[in-house]
């Protein structure tokens, strides 16, 4: 991937850039990064790249000189970011976009900004360091450059460590220590001095999850269930008599769930004649669905199977009262790491019957006015499903 700064100080962005991880990345050829002098691009012997604002209000950066930087690169794929504090305030995912790019230009501001007319003409894209203002746009486009070209492959020494880091599967890192493993009076957790790698990840991702559910719930609800989970997600429903139109609807729901990684899709249902048209197999399984006679030898299969009971949860195509908010369940679920059992009727199923048994409901889905849609029992489950176990 290529960077190109164009700035009025490139002695400062270039000392970063040479002495840092990313100057030795560069020197690998990992990534190639070029500093330009905006000044290179300007008339007259005075090089001038900045003039007073019209109507008062000091000193900006002149729209042609940024130009002639940007046409210099005339017949290269660039995408031009310009570090500005009006812009979209930068987080991970921004990140991600970015090191898709082949050949990133950034212009760094100065002064009041730069004329308004170059934004227009040139930027694809304004990024913001936050609801504050430096003096220049030199720190934030190292810091792009920084956050953009640790994902590249080659210049993070331990690869794995990045996939480790807050923000990358969604929830923030969890503490680290060193030695001593007494400080001052402060233990190192046990855990960690034992030596018992399954005891220590799982630590890992209950403390991750504990800090960021405490420091960042906004977080919790881009994030992705699945790698801090211990145990596995299933789900339930119960068809009403229509074996034919169901078994195909149960199909696509059970590839949806293989496709989020849900353990297992079970069906319930009295009717043996229902079991065998649903699972397609003569002993009433097969790979996708498992069926049982009844709600109760179900979850008696879930139970066993995780060695623990799951949190059991009805998803509803109507409001009921009580229901919970999905990121409030989400942000439960995530503390309590139990098995999931998500339960949902298809139409005439025996949903009312078996309501009593589940410990929360869901709130139904509801489209962008506000009303509740008729969705589909597989249209419903790929976006619940999507929404607890999806990557952000
Ligand atoms: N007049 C501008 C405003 O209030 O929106 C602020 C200009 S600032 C003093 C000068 C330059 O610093 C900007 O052109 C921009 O490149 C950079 N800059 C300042 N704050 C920034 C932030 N929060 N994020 C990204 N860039 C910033």
């Amino acid at each position: 991937m290529r960077f190109t700064v164009v700035t009025a100080f490139p002695d400062f962005v270039a000392s970063f850039l040479s002495t840092s991880v990313i100057g030795r990345a560069a020197s690998t050829g990992a990534l190639d990064v070029d500093v330009v002098d905006l000044r290179d691009f300007a008339d007259g012997d005075y090089r001038q790249i900045d003039d007073y604002a019209y109507g008062g209000g000091g000193m900006l950066l002149m729209a042609e000189p940024l130009a002639r930087a940007v046409e210099a690169l005339a017949g290269e794929e660039v995408f031009v970011v310009y570090p500005s504090p009006q812009g979209a305030v930068l987080h991970q995912e921004m990140v991600e976009s970015l090191a898709g790019k082949e050949h990133l230009v950034i212009l760094c501001g100065h002064y009041e900004g730069v004329d308004e007319r170059f934004i227009e003409a040139s930027v694809d894209l304004e990024v913001s360091l936050g609801d504050f203002v430096l003096t220049g746009g030199e720190l934030p486009a190292l810091v792009l450059i920084d956050a953009v070209a640790r994902l590249l492959p080659g210049v993070v020494g331990r690869e794995e460590a990045v996939r480790e880091d807050s923000f990358y599967r969604g929830m923030l890192d969890t503490p680290h220590y060193t030695r001593p493993a007494l400080w001052r009076d402060r233990p190192v957790p046990e855990v960690l001095l034992g030596g018992n790698h399954e005891a220590v990840a799982r630590w890992r991702r209950r403390e991750a999850v504990r800090r960021t559910v405490r420091r960042r719930p906004d977080v919790v609800a881009r994030a992705g269930m699945a790698p801090y989970l211990s145990h596995g997600v299933y789900v339930l429903c119960f068809p009403g008599e229509d074996g034919a139109v169901q078994a195909l609807e149960m199909e696509v729901m059970a590839r949806t769930c293989q496709a989020y990684g849900a353990r297992r899709l079970l069906v319930a249902s009295p009717s043996a004649e229902l079991r065998r048209n649903l699972v397609g197999g003569s002993d009433g399984s097969s790979r996708a669905v498992k069926a049982f006679p009844s709600f109760a030898k179900a979850l008696q299969w879930v139970k066993a199977k995780e060695k623990t009971a799951p949190r059991v949860v009805s998803l509803r195509r109507e409001p009921t009262a009580g229901a919970l908010h999905w990121s409030q369940l989400k942000r439960e679920l995530l503390e309590q790491d139990l098995p999931l059992l998500l339960v949902l009727a298809m139409s005439g199923g025996t949903e009312e019957r078996e309501k009593d048994r589940c410990d929360a409901v869901l709130q139904p889905i509801r489209g962008g006015d506000g009303t509740v849609g008729d969705l589909s029992p597989s249209a419903l489950l790929s976006v619940v499903l999507d929404r607890f176990l999806g990557w952000r």
